[in-house]
């Protein structure tokens, strides 16, 4: 009899029994809710601060992520006039081959055997001490759709990565999503692929979620992400320069989207993966956008990859707060790079 070849291990909690055992205070959840709102400003064009979605390429041990996101809290306080900082806290990866690390989730302990149990309170937990501990609220990746249950009420940011934009489930999920959601340009580069993502997203949707039939709200605040590609011959191209943003306008001129936004990612195929890259990536947009006032409205932040130390390591190397999967811009840099944004603003 054919059937599916799997080993169906042990039956999880559902979202709502995890969120019983972990419960969000009422605190917390205001903290979340004005902070969300006032990322909603931006992409709304209410506030004119811009975003800034920094941190670690995966968010892989609590104590480093904890530790570098609290470095960011005095910072956010000196650039509070100009800038909201929303801390990349990736629980999940998204493996090219399928091979190496596939985030918190699946490996609380990167270098021990997967335990999804462990991994839905660790990403549970992580996102929580995060809002607790810091006032901030974390992004994360939409990489698997029916995991985002588990941590809705305590994101404030998800970004839909190059490898599942075009996945229908992606689409619908992030019409549901209650937070601004960027839907990344494919690893091809194609945009129109990118803009069809972003329509999906702000449309309702019935569809299957976690064995309900549901309809979702549609997401307003779905948005563009710009993360570079890789062409036919594997080459790297950038898609930050005035060009690009231009024709990204004039795509978002042809239709009538709600909030038309782009956030530039300053790292993967922009830098060529070369972390050190990011201040200046981000110098040159900011220097693009006077000069067109269709780009000063459509930019609306960037994402950088930051740790506390600068690159990234094998899985088993063992440096505190060095990356295990993109190279990242460390400590001193990244630090340099929020008070140089600041100053450009
Ligand atoms: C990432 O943000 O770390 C990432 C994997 O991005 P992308 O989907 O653009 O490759
Ligand atoms: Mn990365």
């Amino acid at each position: 009899m054919n059937m599916m070849n799997m080993d169906f291990k042990r039956k999880l909690p559902i979202p709502m029994e995890t969120k019983e055992m972990y419960p969000l205070s009422d605190d917390l959840s205001s903290v979340i809710e004005k902070r969300t709102a006032e990322l909603k400003a931006i992409f709304e064009g209410e506030s004119d601060k811009m975003a800034l979605i920094i941190g670690p390429c995966s968010a892989d041990n609590e104590d480093s992520v904890l530790d570098y996101v609290s470095r960011l809290v005095p910072v956010q306080e000196k650039v509070a006039d100009k800038l909201l900082i929303v801390p990349r806290v990736y629980t999940h990866k998204a493996r090219t081959t399928g091979d190496g690390y596939k985030g918190l989730v699946h490996q609380p302990d990167p270098n021990a055997q997967p335990d999804l149990f462990k991994g839905i309170i660790a990403m549970r937990e992580m996102h929580m001490r995060v809002v607790k501990e810091t006032g901030f609220v974390s992004a994360d990746e939409l990489l698997y759709p029916e995991h985002y249950k588990y941590v809705d009420d305590l994101l404030g940011y998800v970004a839909v990565g190059a490898r599942s934009v075009e996945n229908q489930q992606h689409r619908l999920t992030a019409s549901a999503v209650g937070c601004p959601v960027g839907m990344k340009n494919p690893t091809s580069g194609d945009l129109t692929v990118m803009m069809n993502a972003i329509a999906a997203a702000q449309r309702q949707h019935d569809f299957i979620y976690r064995g309900w039939e549901g309809r979702s709200a549609g997401n307003p605040h779905a948005h563009a992400i710009l993360r570079g590609y890789v062409n036919r011959q594997g080459v790297t191209h950038p898609n930050y320069h005035y060009e690009t943003l231009q024709y990204l306008a004039s795509l978002f001129a042809k239709w009538s989207p709600q909030n038309p936004a782009v956030i530039i990612d300053c790292n993967h195929s922009n830098s060529g993966k070369n972390p050190f890259e990011q201040p200046r990536i981000m110098k040159e947009v900011l220097h693009s956008c006077p000069y067109d006032s269709d780009l000063k409205r459509l930019v609306k932040g960037f994402m950088v990859e930051s740790y506390i130390e600068d690159g990234n390591q094998p899985v088993d190397g063992g440096v505190y707060g060095k990356s295990i999967t993109d190279a990242c811009l460390g400590w001193e840099k990244s630090e340099c790079l929020i008070y140089e944004f600041a100053e450009l603003l």
